[in-house]
């Protein structure tokens, strides 16, 4: 069967060159990174080659990247790592449960949590940042953009009120890194966390950047890996490849390939809203990352849809990877303002570096059919004149 893969948001494959570059860390270069000998070094430079060209993703030095396991481990150590009891911290109801779930356990050692809302495009607006602040305000903490919708949250003027209120900015970039540029001293955070299934790299590995001379407290303790910042011998390969791939993003950033990821993307949406009816983009009128769209179909179900469409060979989600299969619908459209219908009515697609203009057209067709035959099976669904137009 002819698989479309339209769910990059919840991991992307490898790329071919980052396999490659990874290759000889599973074989020949074996050390570990803090021997003092010959294999030692070998693995060594790689960690500290990997280390520069994630820091060229970011704009930053390379003694400011932490290896981490992934965005979970990152976003934690972010958050446990710089508030303590006592702290207030700021955040969003749009926020990864990475997130969200790390502020809601500091709640329960003492620290006061406050969970800001957003608008109907699902942004976080900085005028109810600066109302949230209290003197105690040690962390902010909004991301860059939303995994479901795309969305690009306000992060410069966000990192300004943190700077002129001397709290801590940290942004979890895990969905923007590779598809828009970044440039942490333009956006002012002190802790920046990515991961590296998400930019074609594999899984099980990630980074916080953290601003040089910001106090962390660790999360595990062992050895001084990573500046005794995050204790455990380093994952090597997938520092390689999350370093190769860091690289290969900054490259196609530089070349422009976003925008033409965002005209693909572009195509999908409009044509898809064209054709289908009754249906409407989540997030529209925000700025959104170049790869992504979240679309309510009404009068369908979005478990049901996605099935279908994984039947015809095409990979497309109702949300976030981690709660499908949840019967709750999904926490960042509800706070956006849809019903929980229409939330659960929602499909993202999201596109990598591996999609090309023949799969969005395979894509649009079956896409139209699918909504078409799950709405005729609809007992609510009466049909509406649509659009010829393409
Ligand atoms: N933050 C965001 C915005 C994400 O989309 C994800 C993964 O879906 C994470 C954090 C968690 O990253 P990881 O899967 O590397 O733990």
């Amino acid at each position: 069967m002819h698989r479309i893969y339209l769910d990059n948001n919840a991991t992307t494959p490898l790329l071919p060159e980052v396999f490659q570059a990874m290759r000889p860390y599973f074989g020949e270069h074996f050390g570990n990174a803090s021997s003092i000998h010959h294999h030692g070094q070998q693995t060594r430079a790689a960690v500290e080659d990997a280390r520069e060209s994630v820091a060229a993703l970011l704009g930053c030095r390379a003694l400011e990247i932490v290896f981490t396991s992934g965005g979970t481990e990152a976003d934690n150590l972010a958050i446990a790592g710089l508030v303590a009891a006592g702290d207030h911290v700021i955040t969003s109801s749009i926020e990864h449960h990475a997130v969200l779930l790390a502020c809601k356990h500091l709640e329960d050692i003492g620290v006061d949590v406050t969970v800001l809302p957003v608008d109907g495009r699902g942004l976080v607006d900085p005028v109810d940042v600066r109302r949230a602040l209290r003197p105690n305000t040690k962390l902010i903490s909004v991301m860059m953009a939303n995994n479901e919708t795309g969305v690009l949250q306000p992060v410069e003027e966000i990192g300004k009120i943190a700077a002129e209120a001397g709290a801590c900015f940290h942004t979890d970039a895990v969905q923007a890194a590779g598809k828009v540029a970044i440039d942490v001293k333009q956006i002012g955070c002190h802790a920046l966390s990515i991961s590296g299934h998400k930019l074609h790299a594999p899984q099980g590995v990630g980074a916080l950047y953290v601003r040089k001379g910001t106090r962390l407290r660790p999360l595990f303790y062992g050895g001084r890996h990573e500046r005794s910042r995050r204790a455990g011998t380093e994952n090597v390969p997938g520092i390689v490849g999350l370093g190769k791939a860091a690289k290969m993003a900054k490259e196609a950033l530089d070349r422009g390939e976003d925008k033409m990821m965002a005209g693909m993307r572009d195509r999908l949406q409009m044509r898809v809203l064209a054709q289908v009816g009754e249906a409407a983009v989540n997030g529209d009128g925000a700025a959104r990352v170049p790869n992504t769209t979240n679309i309510h179909f009404d009068h369908i179900d979005g478990e049901a849809m996605v099935i279908a469409l994984d039947l015809k060979g095409v990979a497309v989600s109702t949300g976030a990877a981690c709660s499908s299969g949840a019967i709750e619908p999904s926490h960042v459209l509800i706070a956006m303002g849809l019903r929980p219908d229409q939330a659960r009515a929602s499909i993202r697609f999201s596109l990598g570096k591996q999609t090309v203009a023949e799969d969005i057209d395979y894509a649009l067709v079956l896409v139209s059919e699918t909504v078409a035959r799950l709405r005729e099976l609809s007992p609510k669904y009466t049909k509406q004149p649509v659009s010829t137009e393409t």
